[in-house]
């Protein structure tokens, strides 16, 4: 079994994403969250890939469909069926290849339960990885300043899963950024104004790492334009199809970021826009977007 053929597997189970690396790169990563915790022998972290379908986020977009279309096939279903059953096929038959694998969901740590120690010098179950320093350390993208992990295959539009495995890899090369281009777009696309890019985070693989704008989750939980939460997943929302990440996908696609090209551009109309009461609120300056360069 060699590098390649694992990724043709992936691909024959339905990734559209394989990405690898190698188990230094967690070396800085607390114990609370690093996959080496989860199993101290892995020789190599797979990050599992699949895409989020453009017209799973178009009901969002109208501002018509919030949940038949993008809360189940581009969240809930698409993490717990679609998505598991690629990442469960791939650690079955990395399992048939005599390679213990360990397969692990991307949650957000935020508000999901601890227990205590089980031993002096063990971190507290559950060890959750943080699955966006995972995929910057697997090579498949970067972080952008709005938050969201970036690839230049989709953009915005990704979910992802982990298989830890004691079988050696090869590792992909970790990309610098490239896609986001601090553009702002998503900072001036969020009505409640929880993107705070005067308050500048660093987050990343050392060596690569990348500033981020500080985010207020707490104001995004009660968010009407888009953010989502899904059972089981703690507190943090999803906000890959709120006003934000629809803002960014636009730029990113009017920029030639994205691999993945459609005959017609996403955005379509003019985007709408809700106060914290869920009362419209003007669009002017969301629809132009921000041309002013964020990141210091
Ligand atoms: S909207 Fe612009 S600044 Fe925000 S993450 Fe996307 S590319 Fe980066
Ligand atoms: S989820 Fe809503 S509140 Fe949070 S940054 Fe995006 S648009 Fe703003």
């Amino acid at each position: 079994m060699d590098t390649a053929e694992v990724k043709q597997k992936a691909k024959e189970f339905g990734a559209d994403l394989l990405g690898i690396a190698s188990p230094e790169r967690f070396a800085s990563v607390k114990p609370q969250r690093s996959p080496l915790a989860v199993f101290p022998d892995m020789k190599s972290a797979l990050v599992v890939g699949r895409r989020i379908l453009r017209g799973a986020m178009r009901g969002v977009e109208e501002g018509t469909n919030f949940h038949s279309t993008y809360s189940t096939f581009g969240y809930r279903w698409l993490e717990d069926n679609f998505l598991a059953r690629t990442t469960y096929d791939l650690t079955c038959w990395l399992e048939t290849q005599g390679f213990e694998a360990v397969p692990l969901f991307g949650y957000c740590e935020d508000g999901m339960p601890t227990g205590v120690p089980v031993a002096p010098g063990k971190p507290e179950p559950n060890v959750i990885v943080d699955m966006d320093y995972a995929a910057h350390a697997a090579g498949l993208g970067e972080i952008g300043l709005g938050g969201f992990f970036l690839t230049p295959e989709y953009g915005t539009r990704q979910r992802f899963a982990l298989i830890l495995t004691d079988a050696k890899l090869d590792a992909d090369p970790i990309r610098d950024k490239s896609i986001c281009s601090d553009c702002g777009a998503c900072v001036a696309a969020c009505p409640l104004q929880a993107i705070d890019a005067s308050h500048l985070e660093t987050v990343g693989v050392p060596g690569h790492q990348i500033q981020v704008a500080h985010i207020d989750y707490e104001i995004c939980n009660s968010c009407p334009n888009g953010a989502m939460k899904g059972p089981g997943r703690g507190t943090r929302p999803d906000r890959c199809a709120a006003a934000c990440g629809r803002m960014c996908l636009t730029k990113l696609e009017g920029a030639g970021k994205c691999g993945n090209t459609f005959a017609q551009t996403f955005r379509k109309r003019t985007p709408w826009a809700l106060d914290s009461l869920k009362r419209p609120v003007p669009v002017a300056g969301i629809e132009a977007g921000c041309d002013q360069k964020y990141a210091k």
